[in-house]
């Protein structure tokens, strides 16, 4: 049986090029997207695609329910904002906040709880796309992005919960940098293309083992502290 991955967020970017490069190699890609219609014109023919708001309890069960108890070999949560662009320390608006906190904590809160009994079953992989300027250990010069790194800090303490939860059933749970990345939200400076990044992302994940669970990794496989 070909190997199995739900990519929550497939639509453009990183998750785009995931859905991509494992459909090339074999897998069963499983493509959620918010807009599955326009996602079709150019995803391959062979993916899966699937409707899911991950900001959506409901749209998240029917998936759930559409899956079943069919085993996931990997879950991509993938889908996140970047929010208000501010250079210093600037508090959001309630409305930012929520839109935020609501996609890339809550959202990747309930698309783990939903299929991580998948990928127990199959003793697969949860990736939680995250990024390196949420490290507390890193963050020593300058307060940019405030909202989003505090929403990919919340994130990385979901992964660790995560790995103790599910770690033990059967699942390698991580939360993975994927590098500064070409994209609508990596922008057109970034360093890497999307190409680049998916591939060394996906050999990383393709040596993950059991002593991998709860670690926060960049796109080369190197630790990054917390
Ligand atoms: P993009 O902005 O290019 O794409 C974001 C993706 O997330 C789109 O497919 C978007 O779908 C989807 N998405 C957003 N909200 C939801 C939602 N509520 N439900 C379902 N899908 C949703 O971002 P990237 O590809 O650059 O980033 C992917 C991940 O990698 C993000 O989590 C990001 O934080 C992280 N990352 C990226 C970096 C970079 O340099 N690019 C660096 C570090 C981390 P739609 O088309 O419907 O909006």
């Amino acid at each position: 049986m070909k190997p199995r991955v739900l990519i929550a967020g497939a639509s453009r970017g990183i998750g785009l090029e995931m859905a991509v490069q494992y459909a090339a190699e074999g897998w069963h890609v499983i493509a959620a997207c918010r807009e599955p219609e326009q996602a079709r014109h150019w995803l391959p023919p062979t993916v899966d695609l699937q409707a899911m708001d991950i900001t959506q309890a409901e749209s998240i069960a029917t998936l759930a329910w559409h899956l079943d108890d069919a085993p996931l070999d990997l879950l991509i949560v993938n889908a996140g904002i970047y929010g208000p662009d501010t250079e210093h320390f600037t508090a959001p608006s309630d409305e930012e906040f929520d839109r935020v906190m609501r996609t890339n904590v809550l959202g990747a809160m309930r698309v783990i709880q939903a299929f991580a009994p998948n990928v127990a079953a199959a003793k697969g992989c949860i990736v939680s796309l995250t990024t390196r300027m949420a490290s507390m250990a890193q963050t020593t010069t300058s307060a940019f992005g405030l909202l989003y790194r505090t929403s990919k800090a919340a994130l990385n303490m979901v992964s660790r919960a995560a790995a103790a939860e599910y770690g033990p059933k059967g699942a390698i749970v991580v939360c993975l940098h994927p590098g500064w990345v070409r994209t609508d939200m990596g922008g057109a400076d970034a360093t890497l293309s999307v190409t680049e990044s998916v591939e060394q992302m996906r050999h990383v994940i393709g040596s993950l083992g059991p002593g991998d669970n709860g670690r926060f990794l960049d796109q080369s496989g190197r630790s990054i502290e917390w």
